[in-house]
Formats: structure tokens, C-alpha cells, sequence
């Protein structure tokens, strides 16, 4: 259930609803918009009393929420979220990049990364610490040493630094280093690592898991929104099919969808949906037409060298011009970069 409040209703009437829901041992959550304070219900909805709530100042009405992801959907909240991170928003007008290696590596490889992506006006540098690899024989990332470095070269720039966190053990220690939090496809239903993150302030990059449907993949987001963390942006990032030529398949009705059916920021990573370096900059010219916010690119100074993913890693050459196309396309649709 929902608790939509009247345009500018003063603070004191909201206070009023989430006493009372409280008082009844039910969950208030507020979700702010410009106009208009929305108020979720979590818990046994059916103790609620409609026509008392209904009738209460301030409330404009009560309504059912009939997605079973309550505060990710579009129902409960109109207006697209907006997330701020220093001089940077997620979810606006303008389309994000995050732009790295797959895996910080070095010192020289993230520093030579930073460098390139702050000459193409990038301000998000990604780079994995703690990776996600199919077989433990694969590098496994430099730990705590990753997060380090991948800090230290994002600061020249004052960049702001997305990571994976892959146990929710180590959520203290990443949050120290990191300015977005990233939940990699394969933990996409780890439901402890979700609540865990849902507790921390920082913005969270969930991933769409593997072989997940979109109702999964928003609940997902639900649960880190039931701790109280509201700031999360959904990443397509390509679901495994039948198909073998590219390393997943992307389907781009998807970017659409999510904005249809949540609030949410929407982002594509092209990299991993098509393991294949020649095929990102059509595919990042596809999801931003198909209505993205952004993009999260794997990008490394020498990705024959690389120690993850090295062939869908773009050049360095590559990016410019790609940063060119995605322009003339967000021109057309009515959008920036
Ligand atoms: C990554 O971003 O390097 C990664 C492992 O992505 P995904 O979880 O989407 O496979
Ligand atoms: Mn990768």
C-alpha cells in the first residue's frame, strides 16, 4: 500500500502518518519527490485502515501497489530518481559513463586508465578489486592493494569510483574506498550481501543476474530498498541464451521496460553483454537511443595484456570516438552527455 500525500503537504501531516504506522508495528518508507512525499508500507498491509488513513490531513489518497517490488516501482514513485554524487547525476538529463579496466591490476595500468578516461570528460572510473571469476585459478583481483590504487587515481581527477563488493563481510572496507557500490550479476540474489548494502548510504550498481527475469532483478532492488538504501541504479548487462557468439545477449526492450516499470536509473554495460570489443560502440549507441542513463565500459590502456576480459575491453583509441557517436545520439533524443 501507498500513501500518496497532497502536493507540499507540510512536514508535520507526514510525521503523522509514519507515527501512526509505526504505532500499528507496520514499516513506514518515506520516498521524497519534488512536490510530493509518497509514503510506502511495508509489513501486514491488511491491518491498515484505508478509510481512517484516507481521511487524515495531509493525504491526498491510499492506493494497492500491485507489483510485489513496492519501492523499485514506478507505481509507488513517478518521477525518475534522481542519484547525486559530488558534481554528478544519475537518472537526470544527461547520460553517465563509468569507464575502466575490468580489474585494477597496477598501479601504472589504473593511473594510465584514469588519465585517459578524465581526457574524454569521463567523471566515473570503475575498476574490480574483489572479481568474480569462473574458475579460482583465474586472477582473483588485488584485494584491499585494488582498492587502494583504484582510489589514489581516481583522486587527481576527484573522480568518483564504482567497485565490486562480492561478500558482505568486506562492505565496511570497500565503502571506505569506494563512491558506488557495484553487485555483480552473479550475486544478484545474494540476499545477504543485498540487505547488507541496503544499510549502507552509498548508491548501489546492481547487475542483473545471469539467467534472472526482470521481476527478479527488481526485487533484487527491493530488497536493498527495504533496508532503507533508495539509491540504487539497475545495470543490463546481457542474460544467458542458447546463443554463443556473443558472451550473453543483450535484449534492449529491456531499458525501456525498467523505465516503464520502475523509477529507477537504468544503465547498460555493453562490455560484458557481448564480450566483444567491436561490438560496444553500436551497442552503446543502442541503449542510449533505447532511453539509458548511462553506460559502464570496460576500457584498458593495453587490453591484449589485460588479466580480465581483455576482448571486450575497448581501446583507448576507441573511446573517443564512441564518446562522438553517443553525443550525436543524445542530441537526438533530447538528452546530453
Ligand atoms: C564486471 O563488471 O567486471 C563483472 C564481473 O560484471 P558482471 O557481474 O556483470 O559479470
Ligand atoms: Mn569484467
Amino acid at each position: 500500500m501507498i500513501i500518496v500525500m497532497k502536493a507540499h503537504a507540510p512536514e508535520k501531516q507526514v510525521q503523522r502518518i509514519i507515527d501512526e504506522l509505526r504505532g500499528q508495528n507496520l514499516q513506514p518508507m518515506p520516498l521524497i519527490g519534488t512536490e510530493r512525499v509518497v509514503i510506502a508500507v511495508i509489513g501486514d498491509e491488511r491491518i491498515l485502515d484505508v478509510s481512517h488513513l484516507s481521511s487524515l490531513p495531509g493525504v491526498s489518497k491510499v492506493m494497492p501497489v500491485l507489483q510485489p517490488y513496492k519501492l523499485a516501482s514506478r507505481e509507488t514513485k513517478w518521477e525518475n530518481t534522481i542519484i547525486k554524487i559530488k558534481d554528478v547525476e544519475i537518472g537526470g538529463d544527461k547520460i553517465v559513463m563509468m569507464v575502466g579496466p575490468c580489474s585494477v591490476e597496477s598501479k601504472k595500468q589504473i593511473e594510465e586508465s584514469a588519465a585517459i578516461i578524465h581526457k574524454a570528460g569521463i567523471r566515473i572510473l570503475r575498476g574490480g578489486a574483489f572479481k568474480p571469476r569462473t574458475t579460482p585459478y583465474s586472477f582473483q583481483g588485488l584485494g584491499e592493494k585494488g582498492l587502494k590504487l583504484l582510489k589514489q587515481a581516481a583522486a587527481p581527477y576527484n573522480m568518483i569510483v564504482v567497485t565490486e563488493v562480492m561478500d558482505p563481510r568486506d562492505v565496511p572496507l570497500i565503502s571506505k574506498y569506494a563512491d558506488i557500490l557495484q553487485i555483480g550479476a552473479r550475486n544478484m540474489q545474494n540476499f545477504n550481501l543485498l540487505k547488507e548494502v541496503g544499510k549502507t548510504k552509498k548508491p548501489i550498481l546492481l547487475k542483473r543476474g545471469l539467467s534472472s527475469t526482470i521481476k527478479e532483478f527488481l526485487l533484487a532492488a527491493e530488497y536493498i530498498m527495504s533496508e532503507g538504501n533508495s539509491e540504487v541504479i539497475l545495470c543490463e548487462r546481457g542474460i544467458r541464451t542458447f546463443e554463443t557468439e556473443t558472451r550473453n545477449t543483450l535484449d534492449i526492450s529491456v531499458v525501456p521496460l525498467l523505465k516503464e516499470l520502475s523509477h529507477l536509473p537504468v544503465v547498460v554495460d555493453p562490455s560484458h553483454a557481448t564480450g566483444k570489443r567491436t561490438l560496444v560502440p553500436a551497442v552503446s549507441r543502442a541503449a542510449i537511443a533505447a532511453g539509458a542513463d548511462g553506460l559502464i565500459v570496460e576500457m584498458h590502456p593495453h587490453p591484449d595484456e589485460a588479466l580480465s576480459d581483455g576482448d571486450q575491453s575497448i581501446t583507448p583509441d576507441m573511446l573517443m570516438p564512441m564518446m562522438e557517436e553517443i553525443k550525436a545520439i543524445t542530441k537526438a533524443i533530447g538528452r546530453s552527455i
